[in-house]
């Protein structure tokens, strides 16, 4: 499909009840901060799903033994957007750091490696940029997307 601006808080609604089965089942608790307002991120749905879904999927594999996952999307003082995902968990090895967007890298035992490769061609592809990061109590992905909050 054409791309055009759409509601991350929509998409990200979409994908979390895909999942929410699963964060039941995992004792995950999630936590999606999405305000009243629209928070309009410009892409292709299925590229901007696909994003998003593959970094969800991750922090919940993270978070096997339960955990937190919140999820936040606003507009930057540019006007573009920003959405992070941060998940409580082990931290990611400084060492690996350097290789998670990398085809094939992985460090599980079923893991395809491609997930993040993805994620990071298709924000380069709509012109964004991608941050990840170790906090004290796990893993915070940011994802910074062009915007703005134009009408629908
Ligand atoms: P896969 O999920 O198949 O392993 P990905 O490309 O999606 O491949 O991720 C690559 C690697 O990055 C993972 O194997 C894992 O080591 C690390 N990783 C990604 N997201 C997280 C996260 N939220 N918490 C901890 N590690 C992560
Ligand atoms: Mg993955």
């Amino acid at each position: 499909g054409e791309s055009r601006l759409h509601d991350s808080r929509k998409l990200l609604d979409q994908l979390y009840m895909l999942v929410r089965q699963e964060c039941v089942r995992k004792g995950i608790s999630v936590q999606l901060n999405t305000g009243e307002e629209p928070v309009n991120v410009f892409g292709n749905s299925d590229s901007l799903k696909n994003i998003f879904l593959n970094i969800m999927t991750n922090a919940l594999e993270a978070m096997e033994e339960g955990g937190k996952l919140t999820i936040q999307a606003n507009y930057t003082q540019e006007g573009n957007v920003c959405v992070y995902f941060r998940n409580t968990g082990t931290q990611i090895l400084e060492e690996n750091l350097g290789k998670i967007f990398e085809p094939f890298f992985t460090t599980k035992e079923k893991g395809t490696g491609l997930g993040l490769w993805l994620v990071y061609k298709e924000v380069i592809r709509s012109r964004g940029s991608i941050k990840v990061t170790n906090q004290p109590d796990g893993v915070e992905v940011r994802i910074l997307l062009p915007g703005g909050p134009e009408e629908n």
